[in-house]
Protein backbone atom coordinates (compact mmCIF):
# COMPACT_ATOMS: atom_id res chain seq x y z
CA UNK A 1 0.00 0.00 0.00
CA UNK A 2 1.61 3.31 -0.90
CA UNK A 3 1.28 6.49 0.46
CA UNK A 4 -1.19 8.01 -1.92
CA UNK A 5 -3.49 4.89 -1.73
CA UNK A 6 -3.42 5.54 1.92
CA UNK A 7 -4.97 8.69 2.03
CA UNK A 8 -8.24 9.64 3.28
CA UNK A 9 -10.24 11.03 -0.20
CA UNK A 10 -10.60 14.55 2.45
CA UNK A 11 -6.55 14.43 2.42
CA UNK A 12 -6.49 13.91 -1.25
CA UNK A 13 -8.71 16.33 -1.99
CA UNK A 14 -6.59 18.69 0.04
CA UNK A 15 -3.16 17.45 -1.08
CA UNK A 16 -4.62 17.94 -4.59
CA UNK A 17 -5.73 21.08 -4.03
CA UNK A 18 -2.47 22.46 -2.39
CA UNK A 19 -0.59 20.70 -5.75
CA UNK A 20 1.61 18.16 -3.38
CA UNK A 21 0.89 15.32 -6.08
CA UNK A 22 -1.29 15.23 -9.09
CA UNK A 23 -4.44 13.56 -9.91
CA UNK A 24 -2.57 11.72 -12.73
CA UNK A 25 0.03 10.48 -9.90
CA UNK A 26 -2.71 9.93 -7.57
CA UNK A 27 -5.11 7.42 -10.09
CA UNK A 28 -1.41 6.18 -10.99
CA UNK A 29 -1.08 5.15 -7.25
CA UNK A 30 -4.43 3.19 -7.43
CA UNK A 31 -3.75 1.57 -10.74
CA UNK A 32 -0.97 -0.21 -9.59
CA UNK A 33 -2.48 -1.57 -6.66
CA UNK A 34 -5.65 -2.60 -8.91
CA UNK A 35 -2.83 -4.42 -10.63
CA UNK A 36 -1.51 -6.35 -7.22
CA UNK A 37 -4.59 -7.19 -5.83
CA UNK A 38 -6.11 -9.04 -8.44
CA UNK A 39 -6.70 -12.00 -6.36
CA UNK A 40 -9.25 -10.59 -4.37
CA UNK A 41 -11.50 -9.95 -7.79
CA UNK A 42 -12.66 -6.74 -6.00
CA UNK A 43 -12.66 -4.85 -10.03
CA UNK A 44 -15.16 -6.43 -12.54
CA UNK A 45 -13.39 -4.17 -15.29
CA UNK A 46 -10.93 -2.52 -15.05
CA UNK A 47 -10.78 0.88 -16.66
CA UNK A 48 -6.89 2.64 -16.62
CA UNK A 49 -6.99 4.50 -19.98
CA UNK A 50 -10.36 6.12 -18.85
CA UNK A 51 -8.87 6.99 -15.43
CA UNK A 52 -5.76 8.38 -16.69
CA UNK A 53 -7.93 11.02 -18.82
CA UNK A 54 -10.24 11.66 -16.43
CA UNK A 55 -7.11 12.61 -14.14
CA UNK A 56 -5.58 14.76 -16.43
CA UNK A 57 -8.21 16.68 -17.21
CA UNK A 58 -8.64 17.10 -13.44
CA UNK A 59 -5.03 18.28 -13.32
CA UNK A 60 -5.66 20.86 -16.15
CA UNK A 61 -8.99 22.22 -14.09
CA UNK A 62 -6.96 22.36 -10.86
CA UNK A 63 -4.25 24.47 -12.79
CA UNK A 64 -7.15 27.15 -14.25
CA UNK A 65 -8.42 27.05 -10.20
CA UNK A 66 -11.65 25.68 -11.65
CA UNK A 67 -11.55 22.51 -8.83
CA UNK A 68 -14.50 20.72 -8.46
CA UNK A 69 -15.54 19.15 -5.06
CA UNK A 70 -14.36 15.95 -6.24
CA UNK A 71 -11.60 16.83 -8.31
CA UNK A 72 -9.09 14.01 -9.02
CA UNK A 73 -10.57 11.87 -6.49
CA UNK A 74 -10.40 8.28 -7.56
CA UNK A 75 -13.46 6.14 -7.30
CA UNK A 76 -14.71 2.53 -7.72
CA UNK A 77 -18.40 2.03 -9.47
CA UNK A 78 -20.64 -0.93 -8.19
CA UNK A 79 -21.26 -2.83 -11.52
CA UNK A 80 -25.25 -2.22 -10.81
CA UNK A 81 -24.71 1.63 -12.38
CA UNK A 82 -24.77 2.45 -15.81
CA UNK A 83 -21.62 3.83 -17.24
CA UNK A 84 -21.10 5.43 -20.47
CA UNK A 85 -19.97 3.54 -22.90
CA UNK A 86 -18.31 1.33 -20.04
CA UNK A 87 -19.48 -1.88 -19.74
CA UNK A 88 -22.31 -2.56 -17.21
CA UNK A 89 -23.18 -6.10 -16.07
CA UNK A 90 -24.92 -6.20 -12.18
CA UNK A 91 -22.83 -9.32 -12.66
CA UNK A 92 -25.47 -11.34 -14.45
CA UNK A 93 -24.95 -13.13 -17.42
CA UNK A 94 -27.75 -11.90 -19.06
CA UNK A 95 -26.23 -8.17 -18.68
CA UNK A 96 -22.69 -9.89 -19.80
CA UNK A 97 -22.44 -7.63 -23.18
CA UNK A 98 -24.12 -4.62 -21.86
CA UNK A 99 -23.02 -1.10 -22.98
CA UNK A 100 -25.11 1.26 -21.33
CA UNK A 101 -25.68 4.79 -24.01
CA UNK A 102 -25.47 6.98 -20.68
CA UNK A 103 -24.37 7.51 -17.16
CA UNK A 104 -26.66 7.31 -14.30
CA UNK A 105 -27.42 10.14 -12.30
CA UNK A 106 -25.20 9.19 -9.33
CA UNK A 107 -22.60 9.01 -11.63
CA UNK A 108 -22.48 11.65 -13.77
CA UNK A 109 -23.18 13.65 -10.41
CA UNK A 110 -19.93 12.46 -9.60
CA UNK A 111 -17.68 13.05 -12.76
CA UNK A 112 -19.65 16.52 -12.53
CA UNK A 113 -17.45 17.45 -9.46
CA UNK A 114 -14.91 15.99 -11.00
CA UNK A 115 -13.77 12.70 -9.28
CA UNK A 116 -12.01 9.65 -11.90
CA UNK A 117 -13.14 6.53 -12.84
CA UNK A 118 -10.65 3.66 -11.61
CA UNK A 119 -13.12 0.74 -12.94
CA UNK A 120 -16.74 -1.24 -12.09
CA UNK A 121 -16.78 -3.43 -8.96
CA UNK A 122 -18.05 -6.63 -8.23
CA UNK A 123 -21.44 -7.79 -6.76
CA UNK A 124 -24.31 -10.23 -6.18
CA UNK A 125 -26.05 -11.38 -9.41
CA UNK A 126 -28.67 -8.34 -9.50
CA UNK A 127 -27.21 -7.48 -6.03
CA UNK A 128 -29.01 -10.58 -4.54
CA UNK A 129 -27.09 -11.83 -1.78
CA UNK A 130 -24.29 -10.88 1.00
CA UNK A 131 -21.44 -12.43 0.45
CA UNK A 132 -20.42 -11.76 -3.38
CA UNK A 133 -21.21 -15.54 -3.76
CA UNK A 134 -24.09 -15.16 -7.00
CA UNK A 135 -21.74 -12.94 -8.61
CA UNK A 136 -21.85 -14.31 -12.25
CA UNK A 137 -17.67 -12.60 -12.57
CA UNK A 138 -17.02 -14.97 -9.68
CA UNK A 139 -16.75 -14.42 -5.47
CA UNK A 140 -14.97 -11.56 -3.97
CA UNK A 141 -12.35 -12.58 -0.98
CA UNK A 142 -12.02 -9.85 1.85
CA UNK A 143 -8.51 -8.50 2.09
CA UNK A 144 -9.35 -9.36 6.05
CA UNK A 145 -7.86 -12.35 7.26
CA UNK A 146 -8.65 -14.20 10.59
CA UNK A 147 -5.94 -14.21 13.29
CA UNK A 148 -3.29 -16.97 12.23
CA UNK A 149 -5.32 -18.42 9.41
CA UNK A 150 -5.40 -17.96 5.35
CA UNK A 151 -9.09 -19.22 5.34
CA UNK A 152 -10.45 -16.97 2.14
CA UNK A 153 -13.41 -14.64 4.06
CA UNK A 154 -16.15 -13.32 2.74
CA UNK A 155 -16.29 -9.25 2.04
CA UNK A 156 -20.04 -9.22 2.37
CA UNK A 157 -22.80 -8.26 -0.34
CA UNK A 158 -24.27 -7.45 -2.14
CA UNK A 159 -21.73 -4.47 -2.41
CA UNK A 160 -18.56 -7.11 -1.70
CA UNK A 161 -16.53 -5.44 -4.14
CA UNK A 162 -17.24 -1.57 -3.67
CA UNK A 163 -16.49 -2.45 0.20
CA UNK A 164 -13.14 -4.77 -0.48
CA UNK A 165 -11.71 -1.98 -2.80
CA UNK A 166 -12.16 0.36 -0.35
CA UNK A 167 -10.86 -1.74 2.77
CA UNK A 168 -8.06 -3.15 0.70
CA UNK A 169 -7.02 0.85 -0.53
CA UNK A 170 -7.78 0.26 -4.20
CA UNK A 171 -10.34 3.78 -4.20
CA UNK A 172 -10.43 6.59 -1.82
CA UNK A 173 -13.89 5.99 -2.08
CA UNK A 174 -16.96 3.67 -4.24
CA UNK A 175 -20.68 3.53 -4.85
CA UNK A 176 -22.83 0.96 -3.51
CA UNK A 177 -26.39 0.39 -3.69
CA UNK A 178 -28.32 -0.62 -0.20
CA UNK A 179 -31.87 -2.68 -0.87
CA UNK A 180 -31.21 -4.74 2.19
CA UNK A 181 -28.43 -3.89 3.67
CA UNK A 182 -25.78 -3.86 0.89
CA UNK A 183 -24.08 -0.80 1.58
CA UNK A 184 -24.06 -1.25 5.72
CA UNK A 185 -23.14 -4.95 6.00
CA UNK A 186 -20.03 -5.55 3.69
CA UNK A 187 -19.03 -2.06 5.57
CA UNK A 188 -19.73 -3.58 8.80
CA UNK A 189 -17.25 -7.05 7.41
CA UNK A 190 -14.44 -4.60 5.56
CA UNK A 191 -13.87 -2.07 8.97
CA UNK A 192 -15.53 0.47 6.49
CA UNK A 193 -18.00 3.27 6.69
CA UNK A 194 -21.14 2.60 4.41
CA UNK A 195 -24.33 4.97 4.51
CA UNK A 196 -27.54 3.96 3.31
CA UNK A 197 -29.48 7.46 2.73
CA UNK A 198 -33.40 7.82 3.50
CA UNK A 199 -34.94 6.92 0.59
CA UNK A 200 -35.64 9.20 -1.98
CA UNK A 201 -32.25 10.88 -1.23
CA UNK A 202 -30.55 10.20 -3.92
CA UNK A 203 -31.77 9.40 -7.72
CA UNK A 204 -32.37 5.54 -8.77
CA UNK A 205 -32.11 6.69 -12.36
CA UNK A 206 -29.53 4.70 -14.58
CA UNK A 207 -28.93 1.81 -11.47
CA UNK A 208 -30.05 -1.54 -12.57
CA UNK A 209 -33.43 -1.94 -10.68
CA UNK A 210 -33.52 -4.57 -8.01
CA UNK A 211 -36.52 -3.59 -5.41
CA UNK A 212 -37.40 -0.23 -6.30
CA UNK A 213 -39.03 0.25 -3.67
CA UNK A 214 -36.40 -0.36 -1.27
CA UNK A 215 -33.62 0.12 -3.94
CA UNK A 216 -31.41 3.65 -2.72
CA UNK A 217 -27.36 3.89 -3.67
CA UNK A 218 -25.10 5.45 -1.58
CA UNK A 219 -21.26 5.10 -0.66
CA UNK A 220 -18.44 3.73 0.71
CA UNK A 221 -14.95 5.01 2.37
CA UNK A 222 -12.91 4.46 5.24
CA UNK A 223 -14.01 7.42 7.25
CA UNK A 224 -17.10 9.11 8.07
CA UNK A 225 -15.76 12.72 6.60
CA UNK A 226 -15.07 10.50 3.73
CA UNK A 227 -18.32 8.95 2.84
CA UNK A 228 -20.28 12.71 4.17
CA UNK A 229 -18.54 14.34 1.39
CA UNK A 230 -19.24 11.42 -1.33
CA UNK A 231 -22.75 11.61 -0.47
CA UNK A 232 -23.01 15.22 -1.01
CA UNK A 233 -22.63 14.95 -4.58
CA UNK A 234 -23.98 11.50 -4.99
CA UNK A 235 -27.44 13.04 -3.26
CA UNK A 236 -29.63 15.66 -5.66
CA UNK A 237 -32.96 15.89 -6.78
CA UNK A 238 -33.54 14.17 -10.06
CA UNK A 239 -36.75 14.97 -12.31
CA UNK A 240 -36.24 11.46 -13.97
CA UNK A 241 -36.56 9.34 -10.89
CA UNK A 242 -40.01 10.85 -9.86
CA UNK A 243 -39.33 8.65 -6.05
CA UNK A 244 -36.40 11.50 -5.33
CA UNK A 245 -37.02 14.44 -3.56
CA UNK A 246 -36.03 17.80 -4.24
CA UNK A 247 -35.11 19.31 -0.57
CA UNK A 248 -31.71 20.74 -1.09
CA UNK A 249 -28.85 18.61 0.07
CA UNK A 250 -27.01 19.62 3.22
CA UNK A 251 -22.96 20.45 3.35
CA UNK A 252 -22.89 16.91 5.20
CA UNK A 253 -19.03 17.45 6.13
CA UNK A 254 -20.01 19.90 8.71
CA UNK A 255 -22.15 17.40 10.79
CA UNK A 256 -19.03 16.14 10.96
CA UNK A 257 -17.48 16.71 14.22
CA UNK A 258 -20.83 18.66 15.71
CA UNK A 259 -21.70 17.61 19.28
CA UNK A 260 -24.10 15.10 19.94
CA UNK A 261 -24.82 16.18 23.61
CA UNK A 262 -28.20 16.32 24.38
CA UNK A 263 -28.90 13.88 21.62
CA UNK A 264 -31.40 11.02 22.49
CA UNK A 265 -30.20 7.19 21.50
CA UNK A 266 -32.77 4.84 21.06
CA UNK A 267 -31.47 1.13 22.46
CA UNK A 268 -34.01 -1.22 20.21
CA UNK A 269 -34.85 -4.39 22.74
CA UNK A 270 -35.69 -6.40 19.79
CA UNK A 271 -32.30 -6.19 18.31
CA UNK A 272 -30.83 -8.41 21.50
CA UNK A 273 -31.15 -11.89 19.67
CA UNK A 274 -30.75 -15.12 21.07
CA UNK A 275 -27.68 -17.08 20.25
CA UNK A 276 -26.22 -13.49 19.24
CA UNK A 277 -22.18 -13.88 19.79
CA UNK A 278 -21.06 -12.13 22.69
CA UNK A 279 -18.16 -10.06 21.13
CA UNK A 280 -21.55 -8.54 19.32
CA UNK A 281 -23.58 -8.01 22.18
CA UNK A 282 -20.22 -6.06 24.19
CA UNK A 283 -19.53 -3.89 21.23
CA UNK A 284 -23.09 -2.81 20.80
CA UNK A 285 -22.55 -2.05 24.81
CA UNK A 286 -18.79 -0.13 23.98
CA UNK A 287 -20.63 2.23 21.35
CA UNK A 288 -23.21 2.86 24.14
CA UNK A 289 -20.68 3.86 26.30
CA UNK A 290 -19.02 5.94 24.02
CA UNK A 291 -22.21 8.14 22.86
CA UNK A 292 -22.87 8.38 26.46
CA UNK A 293 -19.90 9.62 27.25
CA UNK A 294 -19.89 12.47 24.72
CA UNK A 295 -23.20 13.75 25.91
CA UNK A 296 -25.72 11.38 24.45
CA UNK A 297 -28.87 10.23 26.25
CA UNK A 298 -29.48 6.43 25.38
CA UNK A 299 -33.13 5.26 26.02
CA UNK A 300 -34.44 1.86 26.14
CA UNK A 301 -37.06 1.44 23.41
CA UNK A 302 -39.25 -0.99 21.55
CA UNK A 303 -39.72 -1.80 17.95
CA UNK A 304 -42.45 -4.45 18.53
CA UNK A 305 -42.30 -5.68 14.67
CA UNK A 306 -38.96 -6.26 13.94
CA UNK A 307 -39.32 -9.97 14.17
CA UNK A 308 -41.72 -9.22 10.67
CA UNK A 309 -39.19 -7.20 8.76
CA UNK A 310 -37.03 -10.28 7.26
CA UNK A 311 -39.87 -12.71 6.56
CA UNK A 312 -41.75 -9.33 4.95
CA UNK A 313 -38.36 -8.05 3.21
CA UNK A 314 -38.36 -11.88 1.70
CA UNK A 315 -41.64 -11.39 0.10
CA UNK A 316 -41.63 -7.72 -0.59
CA UNK A 317 -38.00 -7.64 -2.73
CA UNK A 318 -38.34 -10.56 -4.75
CA UNK A 319 -42.11 -9.36 -5.73
CA UNK A 320 -40.86 -6.71 -7.32
CA UNK A 321 -37.41 -7.83 -8.64
CA UNK A 322 -39.54 -10.62 -10.57
CA UNK A 323 -41.51 -7.44 -12.19
CA UNK A 324 -37.88 -5.30 -12.53
CA UNK A 325 -36.30 -8.42 -14.09
CA UNK A 326 -39.02 -9.04 -16.56
CA UNK A 327 -37.57 -6.83 -19.13
CA UNK A 328 -34.65 -9.21 -19.46
CA UNK A 329 -36.17 -11.41 -22.46
CA UNK A 330 -33.12 -11.99 -24.79
CA UNK A 331 -34.26 -9.23 -27.22
CA UNK A 332 -33.16 -5.82 -26.10
CA UNK A 333 -30.26 -6.39 -23.63
CA UNK A 334 -27.39 -9.15 -23.74
CA UNK A 335 -28.14 -12.72 -23.97
CA UNK A 336 -30.40 -14.19 -26.29
CA UNK A 337 -30.65 -18.31 -26.74
CA UNK A 338 -32.77 -19.43 -29.73
CA UNK A 339 -36.17 -21.33 -29.41
CA UNK A 340 -38.40 -22.68 -31.69
CA UNK A 341 -40.78 -19.93 -31.33
CA UNK A 342 -40.54 -16.94 -29.13
CA UNK A 343 -42.16 -18.41 -26.10
CA UNK A 344 -39.00 -20.48 -26.20
CA UNK A 345 -36.13 -18.04 -26.74
CA UNK A 346 -37.44 -16.24 -23.89
CA UNK A 347 -37.64 -19.37 -21.44
CA UNK A 348 -33.99 -20.75 -22.75
CA UNK A 349 -32.62 -17.32 -22.74
CA UNK A 350 -34.08 -16.71 -19.21
CA UNK A 351 -32.95 -20.03 -17.62
CA UNK A 352 -29.70 -19.54 -19.28
CA UNK A 353 -28.97 -15.74 -18.72
CA UNK A 354 -30.19 -16.10 -14.96
CA UNK A 355 -28.09 -17.39 -11.77
CA UNK A 356 -30.01 -19.80 -9.15
CA UNK A 357 -30.13 -16.69 -6.66
CA UNK A 358 -31.75 -14.57 -8.81
CA UNK A 359 -34.52 -17.63 -10.37
CA UNK A 360 -35.21 -17.94 -6.99
CA UNK A 361 -36.21 -15.05 -6.28
CA UNK A 362 -38.52 -14.42 -9.48
CA UNK A 363 -40.22 -17.46 -8.88
CA UNK A 364 -40.69 -16.84 -5.18
CA UNK A 365 -41.43 -12.87 -6.80
CA UNK A 366 -43.77 -14.27 -9.31
CA UNK A 367 -45.66 -16.64 -6.59
CA UNK A 368 -46.69 -14.06 -4.15
CA UNK A 369 -47.69 -11.82 -6.75
CA UNK A 370 -49.98 -14.13 -8.35
CA UNK A 371 -53.93 -14.41 -8.15
CA UNK A 372 -55.12 -16.55 -5.01
CA UNK A 373 -51.77 -15.65 -3.23
CA UNK A 374 -51.92 -11.69 -3.83
CA UNK A 375 -53.64 -11.14 -0.74
CA UNK A 376 -52.05 -13.47 1.74
CA UNK A 377 -48.17 -13.00 0.88
CA UNK A 378 -47.82 -9.64 -0.69
CA UNK A 379 -50.31 -7.65 0.48
CA UNK A 380 -49.90 -9.06 4.03
CA UNK A 381 -45.92 -7.78 3.57
CA UNK A 382 -47.21 -4.56 3.07
CA UNK A 383 -49.43 -4.59 5.75
CA UNK A 384 -46.55 -5.65 7.82
CA UNK A 385 -44.27 -3.00 5.96
CA UNK A 386 -46.23 0.15 6.88
CA UNK A 387 -46.25 -1.84 11.14
CA UNK A 388 -42.79 -1.77 10.87
CA UNK A 389 -42.44 1.76 9.44
CA UNK A 390 -44.56 2.86 12.63
CA UNK A 391 -43.01 1.25 15.24
CA UNK A 392 -39.91 3.96 14.25
CA UNK A 393 -42.62 7.18 13.70
CA UNK A 394 -43.81 6.27 17.28
CA UNK A 395 -40.15 6.62 18.78
CA UNK A 396 -39.02 9.53 16.97
CA UNK A 397 -42.11 11.42 18.02
CA UNK A 398 -41.63 10.24 21.21
CA UNK A 399 -37.82 12.23 21.25
CA UNK A 400 -35.59 9.66 20.50
CA UNK A 401 -33.39 11.32 17.12
CA UNK A 402 -31.81 8.23 16.59
CA UNK A 403 -31.50 4.10 16.94
CA UNK A 404 -28.00 2.50 17.49
CA UNK A 405 -27.91 -1.19 16.68
CA UNK A 406 -25.72 -3.62 15.62
CA UNK A 407 -24.71 -3.68 12.03
CA UNK A 408 -24.59 -7.55 11.14
CA UNK A 409 -25.23 -10.53 13.54
CA UNK A 410 -21.89 -11.63 13.35
CA UNK A 411 -18.53 -10.70 11.83
CA UNK A 412 -17.27 -12.12 8.35
CA UNK A 413 -18.00 -15.89 7.58
CA UNK A 414 -15.70 -18.12 5.17
CA UNK A 415 -16.59 -17.95 1.23
CA UNK A 416 -18.77 -20.63 0.56
CA UNK A 417 -19.38 -21.27 4.09
CA UNK A 418 -23.08 -20.17 4.52
CA UNK A 419 -26.48 -20.85 2.58
CA UNK A 420 -25.73 -23.76 1.03
CA UNK A 421 -27.83 -25.96 1.85
CA UNK A 422 -30.20 -23.82 3.59
CA UNK A 423 -30.84 -20.06 2.02
CA UNK A 424 -32.73 -18.85 4.35
CA UNK A 425 -29.41 -19.14 6.61
CA UNK A 426 -27.19 -16.59 4.11
CA UNK A 427 -30.77 -14.13 4.58
CA UNK A 428 -30.43 -13.91 8.58
CA UNK A 429 -27.84 -12.22 7.94
CA UNK A 430 -29.90 -9.31 6.80
CA UNK A 431 -31.96 -9.21 10.00
CA UNK A 432 -30.43 -5.63 11.31
CA UNK A 433 -30.44 -3.81 8.22
CA UNK A 434 -33.70 -4.52 6.29
CA UNK A 435 -35.70 -2.92 9.10
CA UNK A 436 -34.12 0.62 7.97
CA UNK A 437 -35.17 -0.12 4.28
CA UNK A 438 -38.69 -0.89 4.77
CA UNK A 439 -39.33 1.97 6.68
CA UNK A 440 -37.35 4.18 4.34
CA UNK A 441 -34.88 5.29 6.60
CA UNK A 442 -31.03 6.28 6.83
CA UNK A 443 -28.47 3.80 8.28
CA UNK A 444 -24.94 4.47 8.71
CA UNK A 445 -22.63 1.37 9.49
CA UNK A 446 -19.41 2.16 11.15
CA UNK A 447 -16.52 0.33 12.16
CA UNK A 448 -16.29 -0.06 16.14
CA UNK A 449 -13.48 -2.71 16.84
CA UNK A 450 -12.46 -5.86 16.19
CA UNK A 451 -13.44 -9.08 17.66
CA UNK A 452 -11.32 -11.75 19.50
CA UNK A 453 -10.23 -13.47 15.62
CA UNK A 454 -8.72 -9.75 14.35
CA UNK A 455 -12.27 -9.24 12.87
CA UNK A 456 -13.93 -5.87 11.98
CA UNK A 457 -17.11 -5.18 13.88
CA UNK A 458 -19.63 -2.85 12.84
CA UNK A 459 -22.63 -0.58 14.68
CA UNK A 460 -25.36 0.79 13.00
CA UNK A 461 -27.04 4.13 13.30
CA UNK A 462 -30.72 4.52 12.01
CA UNK A 463 -32.30 7.93 11.90
CA UNK A 464 -35.49 10.08 10.97
CA UNK A 465 -35.97 10.56 7.62
CA UNK A 466 -33.92 13.35 5.69
CA UNK A 467 -31.77 13.78 8.94
CA UNK A 468 -28.19 11.63 7.62
CA UNK A 469 -26.26 14.77 9.19
CA UNK A 470 -27.24 13.44 12.52
CA UNK A 471 -25.75 10.06 11.69
CA UNK A 472 -22.47 11.41 10.38
CA UNK A 473 -21.88 13.41 13.59
CA UNK A 474 -23.20 10.60 15.86
CA UNK A 475 -21.02 7.56 13.66
CA UNK A 476 -17.69 10.38 13.64
CA UNK A 477 -17.95 10.22 17.98
CA UNK A 478 -17.55 6.33 17.22
CA UNK A 479 -14.92 6.70 14.88
CA UNK A 480 -12.93 9.06 17.19
CA UNK A 481 -13.38 6.88 19.74
CA UNK A 482 -12.72 3.40 17.64
CA UNK A 483 -10.35 4.42 16.12
CA UNK A 484 -9.38 3.15 12.04
CA UNK A 485 -8.99 -0.29 11.32
CA UNK A 486 -6.92 -1.09 8.37
CA UNK A 487 -6.23 -4.94 7.08
CA UNK A 488 -2.69 -6.67 6.58
CA UNK A 489 -2.10 -7.15 2.91
CA UNK A 490 -1.08 -10.75 2.16
CA UNK A 491 -2.37 -10.36 -1.79
N1 LIG B 1 -28.82 -9.46 1.14
C1 LIG B 1 -30.06 -8.90 0.79
C2 LIG B 1 -30.67 -9.64 -0.37
O1 LIG B 1 -30.11 -10.57 -0.81
C3 LIG B 1 -29.92 -7.44 0.48
C4 LIG B 1 -29.28 -7.19 -0.82
C5 LIG B 1 -29.19 -5.72 -1.14
O2 LIG B 1 -29.28 -4.88 -0.26
N2 LIG B 1 -29.04 -5.45 -2.41
O3 LIG B 1 -31.71 -9.31 -0.84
Amino acid sequence: MSELTSLSLAAARDGLAKKDFSAVELADAHLLAIEKARALNAYVLETPERALAMAKASDARIHAGKAGALEGIPLAVKDMFCTEGVRTTACSKILENFVPTYDSTVTQHLWRDGAVMLGKTNNDEFAMGSANETSYLGTVTSPWRRKGSNVALTPGGSSGGSAAAVAAHLCLGATGTDTGGSIRQPAAFTGTVGIKPTYGRVSRWGIVAFASSLDQAGPFARTVRDTAILLRSMAGHDPKDTTCTDKPVPDYELAVGKSIKGLRVGIPKEYRLDGMPAEIEKIWEQGREWLKASGAELVDVSLPHTQYALPAYYIVAPAEASSNLARYDGVRYGVRVPGKDITEMYEKTRADGFGAEVRRRIMIGTYVLSAGYYDAYYLRAQQVRTLIKRDFETCFANGVDMMLTPATPSAAFGVGEKGKADPVEMYLNDVFTVTVNMAGLPGIAVPAGLDAQGLPLGLQLIGRPFDEETLFSAAHVIEKAAGHFTAKAWW
